[in-house]
């Protein structure tokens, strides 16, 4: 398939490292250009005055921006059950901590998740897959977390497993056990982190179920202290540490993931500067959700400061029933500009090879590069770059291409 007279074809270089400071302003693309896909992957490119001749399938793209699908590093996208009844209890006043300490919140999302066959939550998520797909993602993590025993947490996994075998993009599954403690395990934390490293963990080693662990370091869930033994017993299995961190409090999450070589923290509403100053000395990606604080009402992430200041940055969705009941990259591009105060190319940047890197995907996914997957966006006729976190009401994507296909 030739895709011709593309008026932008953004993103076209293939960093080795995740993008950081200046360089993540910085967005190579050619005006006027074509892009050529050979079966599943990205065969060349250029400007139209080297436009090759061409028999099979072409799109004339005339106006039109040709942009890297968004790989969006942080979802819950397996789930029983919507929760909007919290959300209007939000509205009447109650907090999400309130809610959560009240048996809301996760330990909602894992009763009904219980009461949810292996087969129905894989048709939820799989319709929900096509759903962001269709809004332009073209990779995505997917965490298990609302199982929170060795049944439940093993059937979320076993659905992520599916997914991944169904999916025309890839899937990174994240065991989050650590997500809450279940009430049986209120008074008994270490009971519960026993039950997480001696018996689920090795169960999913075994089925390979998992390729990260992640953990809800914060005052409500799990301590530092906690954290720590679920990143070193993750890490005797080779799974690399994604945490969720800094979204209420400042308490040593940050450290410690940074010690512990975790792949990314994420969330990060909350940071300080000794923080930051761990941060950007690391290779650690800082995965930003902002649609978590707009669904919420919390504070924003600092993303001008955390960019300013030299830290890898990746956007990402958190996709789940109770504080992001959205996966629309589009929203979270704009929501990157409009209140992390981002830049166009920043916030796309951070959403999409940023994004890979976050997945270790970066080899295939995330720019537009000879070898790399065929899996990019193609916009309806827009005047610029900069229109596409402006226009955060409209839908802007003409097709999405995955594989080469049309979806
Ligand atoms: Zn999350």
């Amino acid at each position: 398939m030739l895709i011709k007279n593309i008026k932008s074809l953004l993103q076209t270089s293939s960093p080795t490292k995740a993008l950081r400071g200046k360089s993540m302003s910085e967005m190579k693309s050619i005006e006027n250009a074509w892009l050529l896909i050979e079966n599943d992957i990205i065969k060349n490119f250029g400007s139209m005055d080297t436009c090759p001749d061409f028999n099979g399938e072409t799109i004339d793209a005339i106006g039109k921006i040709v942009l890297p699908t968004w790989c969006d590093s942080h979802t819950h996208l397996v789930f029983s059950t919507s929760r909007e009844e919290e959300f209007e209890m939000r509205l009447k006043g109650k907090s999400y901590q309130e809610i959560a300490q009240a048996g809301g919140g996760i330990l909602n999302s894992a009763k009904k998740l219980q009461n949810t066959s292996e087969d129905d939550l894989f048709k939820s998520a799989f319709q929900r897959l096509h759903e962001v797909m269709k809004l332009g993602t073209g990779a995505i993590e997917i965490k298990s977390g609302y199982g929170l025993s060795v049944e439940g947490e093993l059937k979320m996994l076993r659905v992520i497993k599916r997914l991944k075998e169904k999916s025309p993009i890839p899937i990174k599954a994240n065991f989050l056990g650590a997500h809450s403690y279940p009430a049986e395990y209120k008074d008994d934390h270490q009971g519960y982190i026993n039950l997480i490293v001696n018996e689920m963990l090795p169960q999913i080693a075994k089925e390979g179920l998992a390729d990260y662990i992640d953990a809800f370091c914060e005052k409500v869930a799990f301590s530092v202290s906690d954290t720590e033994q679920i990143i070193k017993a993750g890490a005797k299995y080779g799974l690399k540490a994604k945490i969720h961190t800094n979204q209420f409090n400042c308490m040593g999450g940050i450290e410690l993931c940074v010690e512990n070589n975790a792949l990314s923290v994420d969330h990060l509403e909350v940071v300080n500067d000794a923080e930051i100053e761990c941060l950007k000395n690391s290779e650690t990606i800082a995965t930003l959700l902002p649609s978590a604080p707009f669904f919420l009402s919390d504070p924003y992430q600092p993303g001008r400061k955390l960019v300013d200041e030299g830290v890898a940055v990746a956007l990402a969705s958190d996709y789940n029933p109770g504080s992001s009941p959205s996966g629309n990259m589009n929203l979270v591009v704009s929501l990157a500009c409009v209140k992390l105060k981002m830049t166009p190319e920043e916030a796309i940047n951070a959403a999409t090879i940023n994004g890979a890197f976050a997945m270790e995907l970066n080899e295939e996914y995330g720019s537009i590069s000879k070898g790399k997957k065929a899996n990019f966006i193609l916009t309806k006729k827009i005047p610029s770059v900069a229109y596409i976190p402006y226009a955060f009401g409209s839908n802007l994507i003409d097709q999405v291409i995955i594989n080469g296909k049309s979806i």
